[in-house]
């Protein structure tokens, strides 16, 4: 056993084996999961954004849930997989991460980064947000 900051609330508590957060934050993840499992019961159609929303539990949160299989119990068919690392993923067809590679592939690393669009691959992206982000990086280039 030993002591280390907990990665959710930077407290420190006592790390032991399978353990990585604090014992608060693991309450309030329980307490989190159950409200998303209860509403996902309902709600087989729910997307994350959806969950989120009703829930008021972090989407991150959500998608780790689902990662780790623990929302295959209520029947829902959530969000569809990531096309670049097959990562749960809300909306649109990649991965926050995966976006981001390709968006560093696009454009020239040392050029200035756009600012950031933190609205891709939510929601209002479903569907488009490739191609959107494509665009985007388009007119970025032409803009330049
Ligand atoms: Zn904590
Ligand atoms: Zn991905």
């Amino acid at each position: 056993m030993s002591i280390a900051n907990c990665p959710r609330c930077n407290k420190i508590f006592r790390k032991s084996a399978g353990v990585m957060i604090c014992q608060a934050c693991l309450d309030a993840e329980e307490g989190d999961f159950q409200k998303v499992y209860a509403f996902l019961k309902e709600n087989l159609s729910a997307t994350v954004s959806e969950i989120q929303f009703a829930t008021e539990v972090e989407e991150k949160l959500i998608l780790k849930f689902l990662q780790d299989g623990r929302l295959a119990g209520t029947g829902a068919k959530l969000s569809p997989n990531c096309q670049g690392c097959g990562g749960a993923i809300s909306s649109g067809r990649f991965c926050m991460n995966c976006l981001q590679k390709k968006r560093d592939q696009l454009i020239n690393p040392v050029a200035d980064r756009p600012e950031k669009n933190p609205d891709i691959g939510l929601p209002a992206a479903k569907d488009d947000g490739g191609v959107r982000h494509q665009l985007r990086t388009e007119k970025y280039l032409r803009d330049r």
